[in-house]
């Protein structure tokens, strides 16, 4: 064996839909990751690539482009090709990857992937925001999904028991201790996959681009809180409103943590909620009943997180609130006629590293 290295999934806990309009979010890393497993082949060309999530193998060319490789394995053919792009060489070899992040539940398995494949791939020591810049472009141009950095970012600078202030203009990675203390965060998943979510997500980017070209700025980020109400259209109105609220939640958000405010980001939370539901129009019936059903159990806040359409919900609730969430929500949600969602507690976890590397020895 060469190199393994390993990346978590994530859970944001506030900030939706901002990155891509150069605002903020408030992210952690999990637990759970994907770790990639690299042994180099001398004089070889390919990279062959297995999944313990997928059948079969796949066979990358060193000198992939995109719309070559589809399929999961388009994502690690991306970051092959987002690397040497970048002018990095990239060994052939056989890589393995295994994964405990569910995939498509909005916990960004694809980040997590991407994150431990670019980390086993690229030399020792490689800046962690140029590598997020990579992930996004193996996932942006050559799988073909428009998302933002926050995924990567989460992956690449999670830390145990801190939550991540992220600024998407700077890129700055500010952490903000989590002090749960008797209080417990909660991933729940809907068990409903997002599904036409790449359609939705492109289009919610558009509207959020042309309503920063109509209020005269380079991005959402810029404009003043109300600036939304100078918008004429329904839609680019609504849109904005919750880029320019989110915003502003978040930052509270960061600073209500630094107090172990838990009611009070709670309270932002769902206002987070609300927004996503109203105004940006990414969430889905089976969500907002599993974030009204945690709040009505006890739970400061809950809120879908993750690009919408589906996905988990993150809720923070006191121990007592937690155990009540666990056993009794599931069977209200399933109740009317939702699949059953399923109930985790979350940490902050450790961000991407190398676990092993005897590249040196050989
Ligand atoms: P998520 O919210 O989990 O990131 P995405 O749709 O962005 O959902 O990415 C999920 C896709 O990423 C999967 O359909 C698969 O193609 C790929 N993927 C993620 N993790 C793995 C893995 N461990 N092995 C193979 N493919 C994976
Ligand atoms: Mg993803």
């Amino acid at each position: 064996m060469t190199v393994r290295a390993y990346a978590p999934g994530r859970v944001n806990l506030i900030g939706e839909h901002t990155d891509y309009n150069d605002g903020f979010a408030l992210p952690i890393a999990l637990q759970v990751g994907t770790t990639a497993e690299f042994d180099t082949v001398a004089g070889g060309s390919v990279i062959e690539v297995s999944s313990s999530q997928e059948d079969g193998t796949a066979t990358i060319p060193l000198d992939t482009a995109p719309g070559e490789v589809r399929g999961w394995a388009a994502y690690v053919a991306g970051c092959v090709w987002a690397l040497r792009e970048q002018g990095f060489a990239v060994p052939a070899g056989a890589l393995r990857l295994t994964s405990d992040v569910p995939v498509g539940a909005g916990l960004s398995s694809s980040a997590a992937l991407e994150c431990a494949v670019l980390l086993a791939l690229a030399p020792r020591g490689v800046d962690r925001t140029l590598l997020a810049r990579l992930a996004q472009r193996a996932e942006n141009d050559y799988v073909g999904a428009p998302t933002g950095l926050l995924d990567q970012m989460s992956s690449l600078y999670g830390a145990e028991d801190t939550a991540l202030l992220l600024d998407f203009r700077t890129l700055a990675v500010d952490p903000v201790p989590l002090r749960l203390g008797e209080d417990v965060l909660i991933a729940i998943d809907s068990r409903t996959p997002h599904q036409h979510a790449a359609g939705e997500y492109r289009r919610r980017r558009e509207v959020c681009e042309a309503a920063a070209a109509q209020l005269g700025v380079a991005a959402l980020r810029d404009a003043p809180d109300d600036a939304w109400e100078a918008l004429a259209d329904g839609e680019t109105r609504r849109r904005a409103r919750h880029v320019l609220t989110e915003n502003r939640r978040v930052l509270d958000a960061a600073a209500a943590l630094r107090r172990a405010d838990h009611r009070e980001f709670g309270a932002l939370m769902n206002a987070s909620q609300a927004s996503m539901r109203d105004d940006f129009a990414i969430t889905v019936p089976a969500i907002d009943l599993i974030a009204d059903t945690a709040v009505a159990l006890g739970a400061y806040g809950a809120r879908m997180t993750g690009g919408g359409f589906g996905g988990t919900v993150i809720a923070l609730a006191p121990a007592a609130a937690a155990r009540r969430i666990a056993e009794a929500l599931p069977e209200r949600v399933a109740g009317a006629g939702h699949p059953a969602p399923s109930v985790a507690t979350v940490r902050p976890g450790r961000g991407a590293h190398v676990l092993s590397d005897v590249r040196s020895q050989r």
